[in-house]
């Protein structure tokens, strides 16, 4: 596996390749979420490259930038033995050159994480076209735990007329049900035990609905479950929604594309899941 820090390099690089070119974009601290999405495109191209950027015009003023979490070495360790060829690793200032151009997107951004972080999804438009014009892959890898990013950039690939397949990851887990998440390594063994009420939140949704069932109905359920199960304290809430996972919108009977989209603060950190209500 290659190591590669500057644009120019990379497109040398690229340049002698013919072959297909899958490529997984991350922020880096790698685990096995990450990694499924790079086995996935080592087995459907010839040539993978994951990036690891961590994108600081997607971070709000009081995010976590300043302490995310890094490991290069055991990244590169990871991805060498998934079989990534190329791992990118540019300096901020390899991407960002006093950027003046930014992408935003009309109402898929206006719901959920684009509502609760403003400029989030502006943010990460912009690096994700940037380094699809750097990399020019014919498939890119995103993982369901980050939907509403995902259809967000199937929506800028498909408006801007990328030639390039967007792919999506299944969530990966921790054997309790946490999904994985770089973040995860923030919480402290209180806040590990706590932060299950996420997964169990979508496991209560799926246990309590059916097609064609009113969306309110099943979010007066959902909201007695968290009046039930929330210990304010530790966990808070900053939102819980019941949308269809292909406009975002939230429609008035529960269907086969009816998703619970939560994000909780369990103590200072954020975290997000999701999960389609039918399977
Ligand atoms: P990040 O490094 O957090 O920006 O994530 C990079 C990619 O990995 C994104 O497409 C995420 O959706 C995906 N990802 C993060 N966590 C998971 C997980 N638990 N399972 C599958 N994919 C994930």
């Amino acid at each position: 596996m290659k190591t590669i820090r500057t644009i120019k390099e990379l497109k040398k690089e690229l340049s002698r390749c013919r072959e297909s070119i899958g490529f997984v974009p991350t922020m880096g601290f790698l685990h096995k979420g990450h990694i499924s999405l790079v086995e996935k495109s080592v087995n459907e191209n010839n040539i993978t490259v994951c990036s690891i950027f961590v994108n600081p015009i997607q971070f709000g003023k009081n995010e976590d930038l300043g302490r995310y979490p890094k490991d290069i070495e055991r990244d590169s360790i990871m991805l060498e033995k998934a079989g990534c060829d190329i791992v990118f690793i540019p300096d901020t200032s390899e991407i960002y050159n006093e950027q003046k151009v930014f992408l935003n997107i009309k109402n898929l951004s206006d719901s959920l994480c684009g509502k609760k972080r403003p400029g989030h999804f502006e943010g990460v438009l912009t690096v994700v076209c940037k380094l699809f014009n750097i990399v020019r892959p014919h498939k890119a890898y995103f993982g369901e735990k980050d939907y509403q990013q995902y259809i967000v950039i199937k929506k800028m690939v498909e408006d801007l007329n990328f030639d390039i397949d967007i792919r999506i990851g299944e969530i990966i887990r921790e054997e309790d049900g946490l999904a994985m998440s770089s973040r995860n390594v923030y919480l402290n063994d209180e806040e590990r035990k706590r932060s299950i009420l996420l997964y169990n939140i979508i496991q209560f949704v799926r246990k309590s609905s059916f097609i064609g069932q009113k969306t309110e109905e099943l979010e007066n359920l959902l909201n007695e479950y968290l009046i039930k199960n929330m210990d304010n304290s530790i966990i808070r809430m900053d939102y819980a929604e019941i949308r269809n996972d292909i406009d975002l919108e939230r429609k008035k009977t529960i269907s086969e594309n009816s998703r619970i989209f939560l994000a909780f603060f369990v103590g200072n950190t954020r975290l997000i899941d999701n999960g389609r209500i039918i399977l």
